[in-house]
């Protein structure tokens, strides 16, 4: 290859596939924030007389670290993140621990070396022991650590710290791994995108990008964008496609893109839906997940059709689920249902096992994800679904109550737990509480086996949900939260969608109502596949649901079925995804 042939092909237009994180699309120029970072943490020996101002140092960069962060969260609430805000207090509570603030004292005095040198050490044995901990709860917590750490050095820092102030107009903001606070902080005017090489849509940092609206896709190889710093490109967020040296026609064609979808994607004046319709006059209901009772209001702003999951075992996130009685549960529940009204709720019991280590007790699993976890816990502690249950029931008595069980792999299972509950109904009955005796039951569909077996599911369910988030996991067997293989985490692999179309049939045949609560509900690109295949109902983040409604409005369910029948036919997630993009521009744009 002779020089001049080198040249024009570094000209070329190169598209490279990621993994979609956050919706929209953002046309900008790369900006890398590692190279932001302050080098190398400054080591030096200090005098004694030295220690007090050392101390100081420390004090001053806890205090404009809180200071920080309570900004941050003042934006975000203005934003209505309530779930953001809610990440940026654990970091609070963190910066807040007596315990390290002691111990750097203590050992700034001993050590007689400066405050950048203790903390760095103290933090490296903190990772330490976290890293050992193999588990994906943990590795989260590890990621909020590290930011946490890294921000109060920055304030030690003479540099100053990672910051935004220098950003160009239009950043597309990339980084090894961009953390939470990077979102959080990111100003929405300048920042156009996120991109790393690693990174999880379900970590903290992806949360608050999706809550802020800016597009992120991570899983892209970095080295070859950081050798032209000022290179245009395009970050597809909705396909995980990012589009280096955009040819002309492609950057008019994805201007065209952006401009429609910015303000439809996230604005809060975008179109708010009551009723979303098809074109050809079926009613589709978009509902919204919720994880907080103090969100029940944002039903109302984003003219949700109801609670379409209620995970109930984040309400107990920071403490232990078995602390929780019967009377403070059932406060809680009353209060959400109070507020819902006779919008449908669809009440996800514990799904505690995992990811989500709400149980201290719980012996340690070499394999948590196929482990003791969602129904399967709660068959085997018994007192803790019986608690749950009897302060649900009681609370539901005039709601409109549709009680969801998580990881429900066959109908054995299903039958049991239906068993218990009655037990549970009569009971309170007999002793003179109000109870409705019709509750609908539902299964959550998130393994291959429930699927295979869905029909009779079906037959013993008064509703099915398509955990799309587990499902998807433990299909293509790729953990969900592991960030080094999220690129092969893919909802349009033709295996996920074959699996969907079982579920949607044998819901049909049986007349079990279908809905779809993973986060494959929030993405637009799919809504008019889903309704092809048959699913009936969409729960996505709050949000999303002004988008998926407009969504729902524009497809025509005939034509839907017809590109539901194509996407069947395919054999592989690219064809899948050409396939649904080409859709989605024809028909929604
Ligand atoms: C899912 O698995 O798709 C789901 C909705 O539940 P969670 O994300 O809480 O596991
Ligand atoms: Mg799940």
């Amino acid at each position: 290859m002779n020089h001049n042939t080198m040249t024009s092909l570094l000209d070329i237009e190169i598209q490279l596939q990621g993994v979609s994180i956050s919706e929209g699309i953002a046309i900008g120029e790369i900006h890398v924030l590692d190279e932001m970072q302050s080098s190398e943490t400054p080591q030096f020996a200090i005098s004694k007389r030295e220690v007090e101002h050392e101390i100081q140092r420390y004090r001053k960069a806890i205090s404009s670290s809180r200071e920080d962060l309570f900004r941050i969260q003042d934006t975000l609430a203005q934003d209505g993140s309530v779930e953001a805000v809610t990440i940026i207090d654990t970091h609070i509570q963190m910066l807040q621990d007596p315990y390290m603030t002691t111990m750097m004292e203590d050992r700034i005095s001993e050590r007689l070396q400066n405050t950048e040198a203790v903390f760095q050490l103290a933090m490296c044995e903190y990772e330490e022991q976290f890293a050992k901990i193999n588990d994906t709860f943990f590795q989260q917590r590890l990621s909020d650590v590290k930011d946490l750490s890294s921000r109060i050095l920055n304030h030690l820092s003479v540099q100053g710290k990672r910051s935004f102030v220098d950003l160009p107009k239009d950043a597309i903001v990339i980084a090894k791994e961009i953390t939470v606070s990077d979102t959080a902080e990111a100003p929405k005017g300048n920042v156009r995108a996120f991109l790393s090489h690693v990174g999880s849509h379900t970590s903290h940092a992806a949360l608050v990008a999706k809550a802020k609206g800016i597009p992120y896709v991570s899983g892209v190889d970095l080295t070859l964008f950081s050798k032209e710093p000022n290179m245009k490109l395009i970050v597809d967020g909705t396909t995980g496609l990012v589009i280096l040296k955009p040819t002309e026609a492609t950057l008019r064609k994805y201007e065209k893109l952006s401009q429609e979808q910015k303000d439809k994607f996230f604005s809060h004046s975008s179109k708010l839906i009551g009723k979303s319709v098809t074109k050809d006059g079926h009613k589709v209901e978009v509902l919204a997940n919720l994880e907080n009772v103090d969100d029940v209001h944002l039903l109302d702003k984003y003219k949700a059709d109801g609670i379409g999951l209620f995970r109930s075992e984040y309400l107990f996130f920071d403490n232990e689920v078995k602390d929780y009685s019967e009377e403070s549960q059932f406060q809680i529940y009353k209060s959400l249902f109070k507020q819902a009204g006779s919008k449908p709720v669809y009440f996800r019991v514990f799904d505690i096992g995992a990811d989500k280590h709400f149980f201290q007790d719980s012996v340690k699993e070499s394999n948590p994800a196929l482990g003791l976890r969602s129904i399967r816990f709660l068959l085997r502690h018994r007192d803790i679904f019986r608690i749950q249950l009897r302060a649900l029931l009681r609370a539901a008595y005039s709601a409109n109550l549709y009680l969801l069980l998580p990881l429900i792999t066959d109908v054995s299972e299903l039958l049991e737990v239906k068993r218990f509950i009655s037990l549970i109904q009569d009971d309170l009955i007999a002793t003179g509480y109000r109870v409705k005796k019709e509750i609908k039951i539902g299964s959550m569909v998130e393994v291959p086996s429930a699927v295979m077996m869905s029909e009779f599911i079906a037959q013993e369910s008064d509703f099915l949900s398509i955990g799309t988030n587990d499902l998807i996991q433990y299909t293509l067997a790729v953990d969900r939260l592991n960030s080094a293989i999220a690129n092969i985490y893919q909802p349009s692999h033709p295996s996920v969608i074959r699996l969907l179309k079982i579920v949607a049939t044998n819901g049909l045949e049986n007349k079990t109502p279908v809905s779809l609560c993973g986060e494959m509900a929030s993405n637009p690109l799919f809504t008019s596949l889903l309704l092809g295949l048959g699913i009936s109902k969409l729960s996505c983040s709050p949000r999303y649901v002004p988008l998926i409604k407009q969504t729902v409005c524009n497809t025509d369910l005939v034509s839907a079925q017809g590109l539901a029948q194509k996407a069947l036919k395919l054999a592989t997630s690219h064809e899948v995804h050409q396939l649904l993009t080409d859709y989605y521009c024809k028909h929604h744009q």
